[in-house]
């Protein structure tokens, strides 16, 4: 039985899904801060080989929430996606997001070896390097975070380390680039509130709710002076996931792996790729750049495709296209 904590959210909701359709069993944490009730709602109601066997609201602020998850349950590995992930807002409120993703990530891992649970797939992100010091990022790259929620990331994955040199805590950290795209079966998608990414906020305008898409920043030092990142499909994201357990279940020892396409996109691409998709102009307006944004953000993906055999193969075109079915779905 596999625990995923932030199953109710955008990138966990994905990967539960994943999971009962490999006929797992999955058990759900999660605090319903940020992650919808509705989704746990649709993902109990699939009919699917694996089952939901349950889904628990709590919080991991909370130490005894998630201690009664592992005495009621025998969990044999946990996906920990449960985390605050707005870069700006971490700024602005650094206590919130070390409570939450240290603090919380701490009495999991507490809850975990207690009941002798030690392997886990964690969430990172390209967040942990900072401001690039060469693209593309491979792991070797310094780990020198600029803002708060780099720095959980990080700090999560080093007492990770220290867990496994003193009590065996088998660890795969994988480090996500731009996550894009939704399931192409319309079960789950994208959802939160307020939206801050790229390619659902293009969308949104385009769907109509007044607002021009904002563009943020047109004079950095790229092709066409806006934002490079790396943009990969949630499901070959939720892939990586599915072949990071089983690589902890035959004993593989503590890794990280970058997530990416080793391809980078600039903001204007993806836009012309999301006015394709939908079939019409959508409405821009130019901005001043937002704070913390880095130029550049690639991944290079050798060693996750060298150690966990994982290849992406979704193009940035099928994620537009999924999520926008998605948000049209919503709309209805
Ligand atoms: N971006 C933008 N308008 C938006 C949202 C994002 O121009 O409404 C730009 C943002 O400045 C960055 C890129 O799109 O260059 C990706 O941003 P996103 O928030 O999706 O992901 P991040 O790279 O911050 O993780």
């Amino acid at each position: 039985m596999i625990l995923v904590t932030g199953g109710a959210g955008y990138i966990g909701s994905h990967c539960v899904l994943r999971l009962l359709r490999d006929g797992k069993d999955v058990v759900v944490f999660d605090s319903l801060e940020l992650g919808h009730q509705e989704i746990i709602d649709r993902l109990s109601k699939l009919d699917r080989p694996g089952k939901l066997i349950a889904f628990r609201k709590g919080d991991l602020k909370e130490p005894e929430d998630i201690e009664a998850v592992f005495s009621e349950f025998d969990i044999d590995a946990v996906v920990h996606f449960a985390a605050y992930s707005q870069v700006a807002e971490s700024m602005r409120d650094p206590q919130k997001y070390y409570y939450n993703n240290v603090y919380g990530t701490l009495n999991l891992l507490k809850a975990m070896m207690s009941a002798d649970v030690k392997r886990i797939v964690f969430s990172s992100t390209a967040a942990t390097y900072g401001e690039p010091e060469y693209v593309p990022i491979d792991e070797g790259h310094p780990q020198k975070p600029i803002n708060p929620y780099g720095n959980t990331k990080l700090m999560v994955e080093r007492i990770m380390d220290d867990y496994d040199r003193a009590y065996g805590l088998r660890s795969v950290r994988l480090r996500y680039f731009n996550v894009v795209g939704a399931d192409p079966a319309g079960n789950v998608g994208e959802w939160h509130e307020p939206e801050t990414h790229l390619v659902p906020n293009v969308l949104k305008s385009k769907l109509g709710d007044g607002k021009e898409f904002s563009l943020f920043g047109t004079d950095y030092p790229t092709r066409d002076g806006t934002c490079v990142r790396d943009y990969i499909d949630i499901e070959d994201l939720i892939e990586a996931h599915m072949l990071a357990l089983d690589y902890l279940m035959k004993g593989g020892a503590t890794d990280y792996f970058n997530l990416g396409t080793n391809d980078g996109s600039t903001v204007r691409e993806v836009f012309s790729v999301c006015e394709d998709v939908v079939g019409s102009k959508i409405p821009l307006r130019e901005c001043a750049r937002r704070p913390g944004d880095p130029a550049t953000l690639v991944a290079d993906n050798a060693k996750a495709k060298r150690v966990l055999g994982w290849a992406p193969k979704k193009t940035l075109k099928d994620s537009v296209t999924t999520a926008w079915a998605w948000e049209r779905s919503r709309q209805d």
